[in-house]
């Protein structure tokens, strides 16, 4: 009888034992909720159903030698099924995807051994027991390699250590799985009763990966066993050291031909030496060592206290959240290594949720803000429970399972390992988050004490920020305001200024023929009184009267025109119309005014450009306006020219400018004189007459024509260098107009005419009086 044979089935037995201990709690911890857990319930049993096969195929074996065959093919069967298994299994912890599709390929694979190994194949001629010796092992490294390679690429892929740790987990596991099946491709048959352990063992640590959330982490664990080995080691080489050198200093004592006596004593002395060497040295040595290796193993660690201490020292006077926010996270940072971490601003709302303001403060997190909805899990988690919350957590509990999409965008932008919430007088208020440890260690037990006792910290400091904060956002309202209140109140002062302009300037403007008319009527009386008719007399004064009424008609007109404008009622009446005639019936109007200032007026350029879609009378009374402001405001012996050119592009348009040697106008003015009433300076300084010099009007020219052009879809501006009485710099009013009806889009004109010309070189020539 065998030992190893007798050996062998009863670790099986016990080993199928083992996997129906694993499904009884698998089952009790989680269920079988999810096709994960069925899959790996499934892979238990067939584990334990192959090794139960297995140790009846080896007792049989030892019973009935006849009988192996039986028994060998029931393992080759079940034994079919676990490598497959094992891969889809992996694919849905991960979790990847291909599930359907390695499924469909293990069990091809499977079907195949067993046909092969039932020879099946062999009508066909085809020499399957080769095939068989080959793709049977073949598809178990395949599977296996696949799982093992899959799970190590996870493992390099994942940053955050907890969910490495997991992944961590189930490589060992696999290898061990893979191992022990892999023995029992190995001769002598014996070796293969050693993976009987490694695969239960394996076994085991998919199980627990899959059944616990919080795994201790593997390398920590790795780690500490390395120091408790070394440890170890380095006691056993002083006690061994201690026993040869007593040895060696026995037989040296006894070489030296003592008397019985002495050499009893000496003997006795050497013991008590080396006791007192071992008792003064091993300790510290030891301690030495265990340090070192801490050291080595587990990096330098931090002082609790100190780092407490700089903690609150550092952050207790800081009044902005953006430097407390940089100050914070950069301490915890120092303490604990890590490279990234913001703080976050939570205000509750009306509603139930919070608003959060990310105020990144080191590495690369974006300032990316997140409402959370009232029932966010993730908000009351750190609204109840005071401790810090992990991102494995949030992964990994069901409690955090149906987070809103919107949160899990933002935590996947943020990508931190931990927050720390924040609450003063038992509200939150903000949370410390923080990315992970550089080390690429987890946060343990003892870090997350420590962030809660830091948090607490930060929380007075936080709230005087907050303070500090809102303080400082309310005197910016306020100043905002202000500013905004004064722009209103000039906007006001000037409509105020532009009403009582109007009002003294039409009472003027009306009072004066009013006067003339009158002081006629008055001149008539008294001549038929007095029976003085004389003939040229009364024809002046009825002239006189007609001035008078034309002029009040004129104002009227004018106040007419501009109401309409004001409500966009302007009527127009459009027909083709060459630009050179209502230019010239424009200018015609103020040839005898021209004339009596000793005023010069060219016209260029106009007489080729084509007709154009318009009103004539309305753009004749515009070009007017335009003529008549420049005069008057160009003094005497001035010069004022008309200049005309087609702008090609998409929509052609005609550019005319009206340009004059006169006072010019004040940047500041350049879009106001375009307003109704609108006059530059007080109106008491202007002198009455439409063609003096200065000689304003009620400050309506302008707001007509810019209503004609704007209503002909066309745009109007000034250009000038100031105002200026003595240097006269001059002015020069840019009129854009569509040759076509539809009007062109105004920035696209714009950009049309800056593309053509540049506009300013235009208008510096035309005031230079060069030909083009
Ligand atoms: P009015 O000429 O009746 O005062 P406008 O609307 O025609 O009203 O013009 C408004 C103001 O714009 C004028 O009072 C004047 O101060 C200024 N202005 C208009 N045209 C010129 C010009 N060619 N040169 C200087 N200033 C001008």
């Amino acid at each position: 009888m065998d030992f190893a044979l007798q050996w062998g089935p009863t670790a099986a037995l016990v080993a199928a034992g083992g996997y129906i201990l694993l499904l009884v709690l698998l089952i009790r911890v989680r269920g079988l909720p999810g096709s994960t857990e069925r899959w790996f319930a499934a892979y238990l049993i067939f584990s334990a159903l192959w090794t139960v096969a297995w140790a009846l195929a080896n007792l049989w074996r030892w019973i009935r030698p006849e009988a192996i065959e039986a028994g060998t093919i029931t393992v080759v069967y079940i034994g079919a099924t676990l490598p497959p298994a094992v891969a889809v299994l992996t694919l849905h912890f991960l979790p990847r995807r291909g599930v359907r599709e390695v499924t469909m390929l293990g069990a091809a694979w499977a079907v195949a051994v067993i046909l092969l190994e039932r020879g099946v194949l062999n009508s066909l001629r085809l020499r399957s027991d080769v095939l068989f010796a080959y793709l049977r092992p073949g598809g178990w490294l395949a599977f296996n390699i696949g799982s093992v390679l899959l799970t190590a690429i996870e493992y390099a892929r994942l940053r955050r250590p907890l969910h490495r740790n997991r992944v961590l987990y189930w490589l060992v596991a696999l290898l061990l799985v893979a191992a022990g099946e892999g023995m029992h491709f190995i001769r002598p048959a014996q070796v293969g009763e050693l993976g009987l352990p490694l695969r239960l063992m394996g076994a085991m640590m998919m199980t627990y990966a899959l059944t616990t959330y919080s795994l201790p982490d593997l390398r920590s664990v790795g780690r500490r066993a390395v120091l408790v080995i070394v440890v170890a080691l380095v006691r056993v080489s002083f006690y061994v050291a201690a026993i040869l050198g007593a040895v060696m200093v026995y037989q040296f004592i006894r070489q030296a031909n003592l008397g019985e006596q002495q050499l009893f004593w000496l003997t006795i002395a050497e013991g008590i030496g080396i006791a007192v060497l071992m008792a003064l040295l091993q300790v510290p040595v030891q301690k030495f060592v265990t340090k070192a290796l801490e050291r080595l193993l587990f990096g330098p660690g931090y002082d609790i206290y100190r780092a407490l201490q700089t903690y609150s020292q550092s952050i207790s006077n800081i009044l902005h959240i953006e430097r407390l926010a940089t100050v914070a996270v950069a301490t915890i940072a120092d303490a604990l290594e890590v490279g990234r971490g913001a703080l976050l601003l939570i205000t509750e709302n009306p509603e139930g949720g919070a608003n959060v303001r990310v105020i990144p403060g080191m590495g690369d997190i974006p300032a990316m803000n997140v409402a959370f909805a009232p029932n966010s899990p993730v908000l009351q988690a750190l609204r109840d429970t005071g401790r810090p919350l992990t991102q494995y957590d949030i992964d990994m509990l069901p409690d955090f399972r149906d987070l809103d999409p919107k949160e899990r965008q933002w935590q996947w932008a943020l990508d931190v390992e931990v927050y720390v919430p924040i609450h003063a007088k038992r509200t939150l208020i903000g949370a410390l988050v923080l990315g992970a440890k550089q080390t690429g260690e987890p946060y343990y037990a003892r870090d997350l004490d420590v962030l809660k006792t830091l948090a607490g910290q930060t929380a007075v400091a936080l709230e005087n920020a907050r303070l500090f904060e809102d303080q400082r956002q309310l005197n910016l309202e306020i100043s905002q305001l202000n500013q905004e209140l004064q722009e209103a109140n000039v906007r006001l002062q000037q409509l105020d200024k532009a009403k009582n302009d109007f009002l003294n300037i039409t009472s003027h403007e009306l009072r004066t023929p009013l006067t003339q008319v009158r002081g006629y009527a008055d001149i008539l009386g008294e001549m038929v009184a007095n029976d003085e008719l004389n003939k040229p007399f009364l024809l002046k004064v009825a002239q006189n009267i007609r001035k008078a009424t034309d002029r009040l008609e004129a104002i009227y007109s004018a106040m007419i025109d501009v109401s309409a404008i004001g409500v966009d009622a302007l009527q127009l009446h459009f027909e083709p119309v060459a630009p050179k005639v209502f230019i010239g019936q424009a200018a015609a109007r103020w040839r005898a005014a021209i004339e009596e200032r000793h005023q010069s007026l060219e016209i260029r350029g106009v007489d080729h450009l084509p007709l154009l879609m318009g009103d004539p009378e309305r753009l004749t009374q515009a070009f007017s306006n335009l003529i008549n402001n420049a005069i008057k405001f160009t003094p005497d012996g001035g010069r004022i020219e008309i200049w005309g050119r087609v702008v090609q592009g998409s929509e052609p348009v005609i550019e005319i400018v009206v340009s004059d040697t006169g006072i010019g106008i004040d940047a500041k003015d350049h879009e106001l004189i375009f307003e109704k009433f609108y006059r530059v300076g007080s109106a008491d300084l202007h002198s009455t007459g439409t063609t003096k010099f200065k000689g304003a009007g009620p400050g309506l020219g302008l707001p007509i024509a810019k209503g004609v052009i704007e209503g002909h879809g066309g745009r109007i501006w000034v250009e000038s260098d100031g105002y200026d009485e003595e240097a006269c710099p001059g002015s020069r009013f840019h009129v854009l107009l569509p040759l076509r009806r539809i009007p062109p889009d105004p920035q696209q004109l714009t950009e049309q005419l800056r593309k053509t010309r540049p506009v300013t070189g235009l208008s510096k020539r035309l005031k230079k009086g060069e030909e083009t």
